[in-house]
C-alpha cells in the first residue's frame, strides 16, 4: 500500500507538495480551511529558478511567460522627478495562474476545501489530524503547509516558538489599470518604482489581471508602501471593521473605511504625487504585518513542515515560492530515495534546514534599514 500522506494547506506550498508527491505515486490529499478558495486572491510573484524548474517539471513551461516586464527601475523625489534611472528588467508572474495550474493538475477529489485542522496527535503507527468539527483523519504522514500562523507547528517545534513582529508593516494595492489616473500611469507604468524616505518606502509595479490577463488595459497596478508601526500601533492597525485584533493581516473587506482614509490622507502628505494617487484610487487596500520565523526544526515523528509554517521570509527577497519549490522538491526527493518515512524527514531536514534559514537571514538584511 502506497504511504498515506495528508497535506494541511491547499495554498502553493502545499500544491507543490501534493503534486510532486501524488505522480511519485503515493497516496496524497490536501486539506484547506478555506471554505470558498483561494483563486483570485494572489498578486505578481517575482519567479526564481525553482519556480521554473517546478513549471518544467509538470510540463508547464510556457506558463512562465505569462508575466508583466518591467523595463526599467526609477527612483522618485518627493515632487515627483525621477533622480535614478536603471536598465533592470524583471518579470512579475501571475500567483493566480501558478495556482490554478497546480489546483487543475492535482486530483479534485483528493483536495478539500472547508477543513479546518486545529491540532495533531499521535494513534499508533500513525498520525492524525483534528478538525474543528471534531472530526479526525489519520495517515502515515503529515505535512503542515499551513503558513505563518501553522497548527501543525507546535507538533514539530513545541509550543513556545514563534514568528517575531519586525516593526513594519506592508500596506498593498491592486489598482486595474484602467482605474489607475493618468499622470500616476505615465509616471509608474512599465516599470518598477520606488520613492524612498526615512523608516518607508513605496514601490509599485504591474502585475497581470486576476484572470491572468496580461494585455495592456487588463492588468493590474500593485504598489507596496512599507510603513513602521510600534507594538501597539500594530495591534490597531490590524483591527479588522467588527474591532477584531488579527495576528498577521487584514484582507480588503477587513480594512475598516477609517483606516483606509487615513492611509489615503497619509499618501497626500507624505508621498509623490503619482504614488499618492495609486494609493488613493485603491479603496479597499489590504495590511500585512511582517515577521521573521526559523524553525528549530522542521521535522518531528511523522510530521514535517514545508513553506512558511517552517520559514517566514520577509518580503524584500521575493523567494517565498521559491522556498515552497525548494521544499517540495526536497521531500517528493527524499520519500523516493528513502522507503522508511523517517528516514525520508531527516533526509528532508537535512537537504533544506541551511537553507531556508539563509533565506530568512537574508530577509532580515535586506530589511534592516526599516526597522
Ligand atoms: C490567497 C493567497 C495569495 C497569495 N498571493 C501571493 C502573491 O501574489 N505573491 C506572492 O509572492 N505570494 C503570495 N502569497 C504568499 C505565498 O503563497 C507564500 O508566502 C509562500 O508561497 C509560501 O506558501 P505556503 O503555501 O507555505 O503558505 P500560504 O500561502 O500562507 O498558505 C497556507 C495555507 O494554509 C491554509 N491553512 C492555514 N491554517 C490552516 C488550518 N488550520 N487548516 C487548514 N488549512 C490551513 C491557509 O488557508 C492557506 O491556504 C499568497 C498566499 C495566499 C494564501
Amino acid at each position: 500500500m502506497p504511504l498515506r500522506i495528508l497535506i494541511v494547506g491547499g495554498s502553493i506550498g502545499g500544491l507543490f507538495a501534493a503534486t510532486l508527491l501524488h505522480r511519485a505515486g503515493f497516496d496524497v490529499r490536501v486539506r484547506e480551511r478555506s471554505v470558498h478558495g483561494l483563486e483570485g486572491r494572489g498578486a505578481g510573484l517575482v519567479a526564481q529558478q525553482e519556480v521554473f524548474a517546478m513549471l518544467r517539471e509538470i510540463g508547464r513551461d510556457h506558463l512562465a511567460h505569462f508575466g508583466v516586464t518591467a523595463r526599467e527601475r526609477i527612483y522618485l523625489d518627493r515632487a515627483g522627478e525621477v533622480i535614478q534611472r536603471h536598465h533592470m528588467p524583471q518579470t512579475q508572474l501571475s500567483w493566480d495562474v501558478l495556482f490554478r495550474a497546480f489546483r487543475e493538475l492535482f486530483p479534485a477529489d483528493r483536495y478539500e476545501g472547508g477543513r479546518n485542522v486545529v491540532d495533531v496527535e499521535h494513534q499508533g503507527a500513525g498520525v492524525a489530524l483534528r478538525y474543528a468539527d471534531g472530526t479526525r483523519e489519520l495517515a502515515d504522514v503529515i505535512i503542515g503547509a499551513d503558513g505563518i500562523g501553522s497548527q501543525i507547528r507546535p507538533a514539530v517545534v513545541g509550543s513556545g516558538s514563534h514568528p517575531s513582529y519586525v516593526g513594519y508593516a506592508t500596506w498593498r494595492g491592486l489598482v486595474p489599470e484602467q482605474a489607475m489616473p493618468k499622470r500616476a500611469a505615465q509616471t509608474l507604468f512599465e516599470r518598477f518604482a520606488f520613492y524612498e524616505m526615512p523608516g518607508s518606502h513605496i514601490l509599485g509595479y504591474l502585475v497581470p489581471g486576476a484572470d491572468g490577463s496580461i494585455e495592456p488595459g487588463y492588468r493590474r497596478y500593485n504598489w507596496v508602501w512599507y510603513r513602521r508601526y510600534s507594538g501597539p500601533e500594530i495591534a490597531s492597525v490590524l483591527t479588522d471593521t467588527e474591532g477584531r485584533v488579527h495576528p498577521f493581516s487584514l484582507a480588503p473587506p477587513q480594512v475598516a473605511r477609517d483606516a483606509a482614509h487615513s492611509l489615503h490622507a497619509d499618501a497626500v502628505r507624505l508621498l509623490p504625487p503619482a504614488f499618492a494617487e495609486a494609493v488613493c484610487v485603491e479603496l479597499r487596500p489590504f495590511v500585512h504585518a511582517i515577521f521573521d520565523y526559523s524553525a528549530p526544526r522542521m521535522v518531528a515523528n511523522g510530521i514535517a513542515l514545508v513553506g512558511d509554517a517552517a520559514f517566514v521570509a520577509r518580503p524584500h527577497t521575493a523567494m517565498g515560492v521559491a522556498k515552497a519549490a525548494g521544499d517540495a522538491f526536497a521531500l517528493r526527493d527524499a520519500f523516493v530515495r528513502h522507503e522508511d518515512p523517517a528516514a525520508a524527514l531527516a533526509a528532508y531536514e537535512r537537504g533544506r534546514f541551511e537553507i531556508d534559514r539563509e533565506v530568512v537571514n537574508y530577509g532580515v538584511r535586506l530589511g534592516s534599514a526599516l526597522e
